[in-house]
């Protein structure tokens, strides 16, 4: 991938540079907004990663930058995600802020959804604030756009019919006020106070009601409040996906509002692609393909997680492989990084074998010539961690290892003949407890040579007591690394 690695060691793709280098001069606020209606996946990270990547380019440039994930929590609950009891029809229309947790575990909806994102967020060291809407709206932060909005209703809705070629309902209002039931759809704006900074409406029974704007009593509707937010927080840039930037889509609507309603500069942009999971499809949480941010997070660090979700470039559709491709992406990572350089296969194996056990796995590095991987024995645990984590999540078949028990082993054993049992015997007899991984390969071939026996079928025979399977890793780094008394209990038949 192309890029430039900053003073601070923060690799700026390319491309961010040249976002980076559209954008005029700052102080500059970078906004990624996201609904948070459902799981936060990792396509919706893309979004994010896009946005922090150009804000490091407008930093490593010198400018003073605001960098802001705003989460929609005010927004009203449009439909049942997957996985959400049928009951909660009835707060279809209510702020996300507003409805309970479906499993009891925060204090919202909107918080359900939203806290593991933040926390992988934090797990990735972002330098982001995070912003919640209900809150933005019930502090203030909005009171001025939303009287700005109500007093241009009419150019508004002009706006919106023009672009969408949709007519607007006849009390159609920009700002959505909350009746007493919690519900924000379905209400009608009777009059605009803005003294009082509140409006009157007639509730969804024809009740007379008022909603104060200034207090998050309610949210200006979302095309609205796209434009309405980048005045109110000054955003300067902002990413976004092809469903807003279609034709007649929210991002035609805000651009108009900007500039004919609100008199702000529409703010730089980066259109970016979607990703998908190979094999599976585009991610999307209203159709179930979800990959969460902390999934990735477990199976490679931080900086793998940019790389494999932005790609060569966030503007191209991209299908992440994490199943047979995944290595290969692993070890371009790490030679890029500059680490020292095991092959991810190899830890995959390595970690399978020895299971929690560091000083194990250390051992099997070192005999397998990769000594350098275990001179930082923390940075050893966690990679073993992720390449176990891999294995027991994505690693295909062939890639899944378990040492067979004694037992299964004897088993396993019984479909072997007469000529491969005694070569296995004869290999347990010659192997010594501090051969190296070479040495090892060495007596398992020599010996099924001597003994006239071919080496497909000798090694055949020593994965099938090992591992129950017909082939596996290479097989003299694997015995290395396993124990003698290991490979003697299962090869003495
Ligand atoms: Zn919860």
């Amino acid at each position: 991938m192309e890029h430039h690695v900053n003073e601070t060691g923060i690799r700026i793709p390319a491309w961010a540079e040249r976002v980076a280098d559209s954008l005029g001069a700052g102080p500059h606020v970078v906004v990624s907004g996201i609904s948070v209606s459902g799981n936060i996946h990792a396509g919706n990270l893309r979004e994010v990663l896009v946005a922090e990547a150009v804000a490091n380019a407008l930093r490593q440039r010198g400018e003073k930058v605001r960098f802001i994930f705003h989460a929609d929590t005010i927004d009203p609950l449009r439909k049942i995600a997957p996985g959400i009891p049928q009951s909660y029809e009835e707060y279809i229309g209510h702020s996300l802020s507003h409805i309970p947790d479906p499993e009891g575990c925060h204090v919202s909806y909107a918080e359900h959804f939203l806290v593991p994102f933040e926390e992988a967020l934090r797990e990735m060291e972002m330098d982001i604030e995070v912003l919640r809407s209900h809150d933005l709206y019930e502090r203030g932060v909005y009171t001025g756009v939303t009287s700005e909005a109500i007093e241009h209703t009419e150019e508004l809705r002009g706006i919106l019919q023009d672009v969408t070629n949709r007519k607007m309902p006849e009390h159609w209002s920009p700002y959505l006020p909350r009746a007493s039931s919690g519900k924000l759809t379905g209400m009608r704006v009777l009059e605009h106070l803005p003294e009082q900074s509140s409006v009157v409406f007639a509730d969804e029974d024809g009740w007379e009601d008022s909603a104060d704007y200034s207090r998050g009593e309610g949210k200006l509707g979302w095309r609205v409040e796209l434009a309405a937010r980048w005045k109110a927080l000054g955003v300067t840039f902002e990413p976004f996906g092809k469903d807003h930037t279609s034709r007649g889509g929210s991002t035609d609507t805000a651009d108009r509002m900007a500039r004919e309603v609100f008199h702000f500069p529409v703010p730089g942009r980066y259109e970016y692609e979607w990703i998908g999971l190979k094999g599976r499809g585009d991610m999307s949480s209203s159709r179930g393909i979800v990959l969460l941010p902390k999934d990735l997070l477990e199976i490679m660090p931080p900086d793998a997680v940019r790389r494999i979700i932005l790609g060569r470039d966030p503007a191209r559709r991209f299908d992440i492989d994490l199943e047979g491709g995944f290595p290969r992406f692993m070890d371009e990572y790490r030679a890029e990084a500059g680490e020292p350089y095991v092959p991810f296969a190899h830890l995959v194996t390595v970690a399978q074998t020895v299971g929690e056990d560091v000083d194990a796995a250390a051992r099997m590095l070192r005999r397998g010539g990769y000594g350098e991987a275990t001179r930082d024995m923390d940075k050893l645990a966690q990679d073993l961690r992720y390449a176990r984590n891999w294995a027991g999540e994505w690693a295909p078949e062939s890639m899944r290892l378990g040492l067979l028990a004694p037992a299964a082993s004897q088993e396993a054993a019984s479909r072997l003949d007469d000529e491969q049992r005694a070569y296995l015997r004869e290999v347990s007899a010659r192997l010594g407890a501090e051969m190296d991984g070479d040495t090892v390969q060495d007596v398992l071939y020599t010996t099924a040579i001597e003994r006239g026996l071919k080496p497909k079928r000798a090694f055949a025979a020593v994965y099938r007591v090992l591992l129950g399977k017909s082939s596996g890793p290479k097989a003299g780094p694997f015995i290395a690394g396993l124990t003698l008394d290991q490979v003697t209990e299962r090869f003495s038949l």
